[in-house]
């Protein structure tokens, strides 16, 4: 037996049904015995397998947000990639670092990137050092 989300393209109603096979629901859709029970359209698709019963909408909810998320995490990667070549790394000497700079009166060309807490973010902003803050993702091989 298999279990088929099914999707009418009439009236968009989703509803499972159950095949003996996968071939048995080509040979229903085939012959248009397989109909939406709710307007009785014939324009069924099969949409996503079912194995169990949850709430699909919830895992569509979540597969999108997944989706986001890559993209957003690509973005970052991007960005990561970009500062890793065109900034010094200080690690944790961020905040030290950052005030050296502001207050040094050679300009570095290259900027710096590092790891701040919260408030050390704060201070340098108190003290009119702008910095940026994206959310940073490790690389495992790092
Ligand atoms: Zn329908």
């Amino acid at each position: 037996m298999i279990r088929y989300k099914l999707n009418c393209k009439k009236c968009n109603n989703v509803f499972h049904s159950w095949f003996s096979s996968s071939k048995e629901y080509d040979k229903l859709k085939k012959i248009k015995q397989l109909n939406c029970y709710n307007c009785g359209s014939i324009k069924i698709e099969k949409t996503l397998m079912a194995p169990n019963v949850t709430s699909t909408k919830n895992k569509n909810l979540l597969t999108q947000q997944d989706k986001k998320f890559v993209k957003i995490k690509n973005k970052i990667k991007e960005y990561q990639k970009f500062i890793k070549k065109n900034f010094d790394y200080v690690g944790n000497n961020f905040a030290h670092k950052a005030r050296a700079l502001h207050y040094s009166d050679k300009k570095k060309l290259k900027g710096i990137y590092g790891k701040a807490s919260n408030e050390e973010i704060s201070d340098l902003k108190n003290e009119g050092i702008e910095t940026d803050v994206i959310p940073w993702f490790h690389d495992k091989e790092n």
